[in-house]
């Protein structure tokens, strides 16, 4: 299928107008396709899987900005905790800890954002309000001297109901809004995906996450 450079533009200049960053999802791509968005100037893309992320690092150019934004095992942050530029979804303690751990090992710091879970489903990972303040008020975060967290990250529901993903966002950037009142490096709100990043944007989402309007749809 291949980039789409009208909607590339489009989306670029959504976000300019809302302060914001685009991540390039690319997963399931072919390099071919994310070396013509490169080509085009674009830095920042998303992967979901560690194999696939490793393996189109090495093929790549290695100014690109790679960004995690699947469910990460701990046993599998060592693969890219060398070159990840940012992980979007945090969702444990014992996820920060190994990232933390890694990050140490190769002498670096490492940007995060913690996932939370903003959907009515009950299969989107992350932490819940709970579950967030709770690990503010334990004051881990500060103890971690190898990963920065940058901010939050969350996904709406999976639906067409655009007033329930509203809702959502809204929830998320006023959670957004609270934590930075505990984490000062907090920065980043990464919200919003091709069928919802206008709303996102309209939200307070300074960071979106494009893949199908960008590539196409994926199989
Ligand atoms: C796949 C994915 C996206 C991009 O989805 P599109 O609908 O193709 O834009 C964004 N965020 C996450 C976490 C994803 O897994």
């Amino acid at each position: 299928m291949g980039l789409n450079k009208e909607a590339y533009q489009t989306i670029l200049e959504h976000c300019f107008a809302s302060g914001a960053s685009l991540v390039a999802v690319s997963k399931t791509r072919p390099v071919e396709d994310i070396f013509e968005l490169y080509n085009a100037g674009h830095r920042d893309f998303g992967e979901n899987y560690v194999q696939e992320l490793t393996t189109k690092y090495e093929a790549l150019p290695k100014d690109i900005r790679w960004h995690f934004i699947g469910h990460l095992q701990s046993n599998k942050v060592k693969f890219i905790a060398p070159f990840v530029h940012l992980i979007h979804g945090v969702d444990s303690e014992k996820l920060l800890l190994e990232i933390n751990r890694q990050a140490l090992k190769f002498n670096k710091v490492i940007q995060c954002l913690l996932q939370v879970h903003i959907a009515k489903e009950e299969t989107k990972f992350g932490f819940n309000e709970e579950e967030l303040k709770a690990l503010f008020e334990k004051k881990l975060i500060g103890t971690l001297s190898n990963i920065e967290v940058r901010g939050l990250m969350g996904m709406a529901s999976f639906t067409g109901d655009m007033k329930l993903v509203e809702e959502e966002f809204k929830q998320l950037k006023q959670l957004f809004d609270s934590a930075k009142n505990y984490v000062s490096s907090m920065d980043t709100l990464s919200m919003g995906m091709s069928g919802d990043y206008q709303l996102a944007l309209s939200c307070g989402s300074n960071m979106v996450r494009v893949g199908s309007l960008l590539f196409g749809p994926r199989d």
